[in-house]
Formats: structure tokens, sequence, C-alpha cells
């Protein structure tokens, strides 16, 4: 099996300083906790920009620029901007950051029920997302909910608008999206494309779980406070802690942490 890639969701659009002490929020302390989770293992910094006087999900441009440049500037991590959208943000305000060139961006493909909301990415917006991570050469991490969403990835590689092999995340264990069981993680590894690579995140107490089924199978993990804010039950940490604990965890079973630049070979990053 290939080296485990770990990606620090670090931010993410809903944990606030009040439900967390750890979560970043200003864009100088995104990058400290990037600075921390490479120390700790990490590979690739899922990005999200929060508005610093509210904590609410940004699209401001410029808070994007600094963060990718601090994160550029102080680490070698593979830097993965979202290009998810709360709130109704339309696809300008989801592209313009993708001028930013980062190496990776994730691309959600398909739409969910949220809890409290609908997550609509219209198969237009897939596309111009899409089309625009082509022509600036940035790799997508095709953000899986459920398993059709699989499908219309695939679509993409074959309409020329992503290249292969394409890289997965499957985000198991969101109210209205695919349960996190092992089960749902056997099918969602066994729709992808042969060749393709992918990534296991989990909501809450099953981040760990499927995680650790991930590093069984041959796949790769997310962790961090976008999806999961304690450590243990009642134990609130800070992201890097996280990610020590699935290097312990993972070296135990002989997938040693990937380094960056290991992890650019296995996902064919340029
Ligand atoms: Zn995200």
């Amino acid at each position: 099996m290939e080296k485990l890639i770990i990606t620090a969701a670090v931010t993410g659009s809903l944990p606030t300083r009040k439900k967390t002490p750890y979560v970043p929020i200003r864009p100088e302390a995104i990058v400290d906790a990037g600075v921390r989770c490479e120390q700790a293992g990490a590979a690739v910094i899922h990005v999200h920009a929060r508005n610093p006087r509210d904590e609410s999900p940004s699209a401001d441009f410029q808070i994007f620029k600094e963060i990718h440049e601090g994160l550029k500037e102080r680490t070698n991590l593979i830097i993965q901007i979202s290009t998810g959208g709360r709130a109704g943000m339309a696809y300008e305000q989801r592209s313009d950051r993708l001028a930013l060139k980062p190496e990776m961006a994730s691309l959600t493909t398909g739409s969910v029920n949220f809890p409290d909301s609908v997550y609509a990415n219209s198969p237009e917006l897939i596309e111009n997302l899409a089309r625009d991570m082509r022509t600036h050469g940035i790799k997508p991490e095709m953000e899986i909910f459920d398993v059709s969403m699989i499908a219309n990835a695939v679509a993409l590689a074959e309409k020329g608008l992503a290249v292969p092999p394409l890289h997965f995340d499957f985000v198991m264990g969101l109210r209205g999206a695919i349960p996190a069981t092992i089960e749902n993680l056997v099918h969602l590894k066994n729709s992808i494309p042969a060749g393709a690579t992918w990534t296991a995140a989990g909501i809450g107490p099953a981040q760990l779980v499927m995680n650790t089924h991930a590093v069984l199978m041959g796949g790769h993990v997310r962790v961090g406070l976008e999806d999961n804010i304690y450590f243990r039950k009642g134990e609130l940490a800070p992201n890097e802690r996280f990610v020590e604990r699935i290097v312990k965890l993972a070296a135990e079973f002989g997938r040693p942490a990937a380094t960056p630049d290991e992890a650019r070979r296995i996902m064919h990053l340029k």
C-alpha cells in the first residue's frame, strides 16, 4: 500500500470559537494551524475562509489570497481551496478564488440536503467550476456526499472537464448525506474508476472510524475541526492532535504518513 496522505480540514464553514476555542478563524491563525499540521504529518490542507468579524463563511478573494500566500511561504503543504458555498453563494463568488491557482480545489459533484439547508450545485455550476480548474491547472478533489456524485465526477472526465486519474473524498455521516458505515465505504471505494485515489472523511465521531477503515483499505484520510471538533467524548483539541493520532495509528498498520511531495506523486500532481 502507498503511504497515507493526511488532509487537514482545519476550519470549514461551521465551527465557531464558542463551540471550540481551537478553530482557526483569522488568516494568520489558519496559516499557523497549517504549519503545525504539517509538522504533525499532514500533506494537504483544505482551506475555507471566514469573516474575522463574525466568523461567518467568507467568499472574500483577499482573505483566500492571504491564506494561500501565507501557506506557500511557510509550508510545503498541498493547498486545496474549497469551492463550497453556503447561503447561496453564486458561481462568481465560488470561482474567483481559483485565480490563485492552488494545486487542488474541492468540487462537489451534486446537490445534497444539509440538516438545515439545501447545498445546491447545479450541473451548470459544476461544469463551470471544473472548467475553471482545468484552465488553471488545478486538480479537483471530488467531494462525494452520496454515490450518484461519483458518476457525475466520472462524466466530467468523459467530457474532458477533469483529467484522470481522479481523486475523490468521501464525506460520510452528515445527516442528509451517505451514512458512515463500512458497507457504504466499501461500496464507494468499489464505485470509483480504476487508478483513482480516495480519501475518507467522517462527520463527528465517524471521523476516527472512517479514517481507520480507510487506512486498512488502502485509502487516505481527512481529519480536522471542519468535520469533527471532539478528540474524544467531551474533549476538544486543536487540529494537529487529530493529525498526530492518525499518524500513530496508521504507522501501527504499516502506513507511514506521506510527505507533501510524496502525496504529489501519489495523486499525480504536477
Ligand atoms: Zn470543506
